[in-house]
């Protein structure tokens, strides 16, 4: 099965994206990911994706759509997977639509009011990506499931979510129409917990098997 996961900045989506990789053994594509692994390693991509990325601004579609078509060119997707932040433009969508068949789009809908203090006050997890709050770590520096240390990602500071927020929606919320048109949407309500969402979207998925 292949899987999109929709929603926000902030929504959730990376914290379902872990679950239902686990659960569901996909491989979960983050794009997000894949740039701060260049950036980390210095990588020509690296470098031009950080001067967009540092501003919560787009990477250019080309950029993205390029690596995202040669991630699921490998042997790993070949029983389906699932891409967390991509796409996010109706260009790469269409992009997207040349080279692959996508059985399902799952929005994650959050009242927009929660985001910038979802954003600003989220931690994560150095080694496995796992996202916390600053509200239920209780002082806690380090990862409940790896140990790995928790750090705050340089574009979740006000200004740069603020146009993370404005980018999501001019560019990315036409997406929801787009998905609903082709019949692949399924809404889901995230501004209760991250277990009360992914009970809703195991439900949908086991009804696909
Ligand atoms: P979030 O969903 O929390 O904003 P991500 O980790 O998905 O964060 O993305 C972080 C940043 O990486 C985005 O603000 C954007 O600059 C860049 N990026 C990620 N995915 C894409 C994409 N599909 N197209 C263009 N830029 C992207
Ligand atoms: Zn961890």
């Amino acid at each position: 099965m292949n899987i999109i996961l929709l929603g926000a900045p902030g929504a959730g989506k990376g914290t379902q994206a872990s679950r239902i990789s686990d659960t569901y053994k996909l491989p979960h594509i983050s794009t997000g990911d894949i740039f701060r692994e260049n950036i980390k390693n210095e990588t020509p991509i690296g470098l031009l994706a950080k001067s967009y990325i540092d501003k919560g601004q787009l990477v250019p579609d080309e950029v993205t759509c390029k690596i995202v078509e040669e991630r699921i060119a490998r042997e790993d997707c070949k029983n389906g997977y699932m891409l967390d932040g991509f796409p996010r433009t109706i260009a790469q969508a269409e992009a997207l639509d040349k080279i692959t068949k996508i059985d399902l789009v799952i929005n994650i809908d959050v009242d927009f009011s929660l985001l910038l203090d979802r954003l600003c006050g989220r931690r994560v997890c150095k080694d496995c990506g796992e996202s916390y709050h600053i509200s239920r770590l209780n002082g806690e520096t380090n990862c409940s499931r790896c140990g790995g240390e928790l750090y705050q990602r340089k574009d979740d500071n006000p200004e740069t979510v603020q146009s993370r927020l404005d980018v999501y929606n001019a560019q990315t919320s036409p997406l929801i129409e787009y998905y609903t048109a082709k019949g692949l949407l399924f809404n889901v309500g995230g501004n209760t917990t991250p277990e009360a969402v992914f009970a809703e979207v195991s439900k949908k998925l086991d009804s696909m098997k």
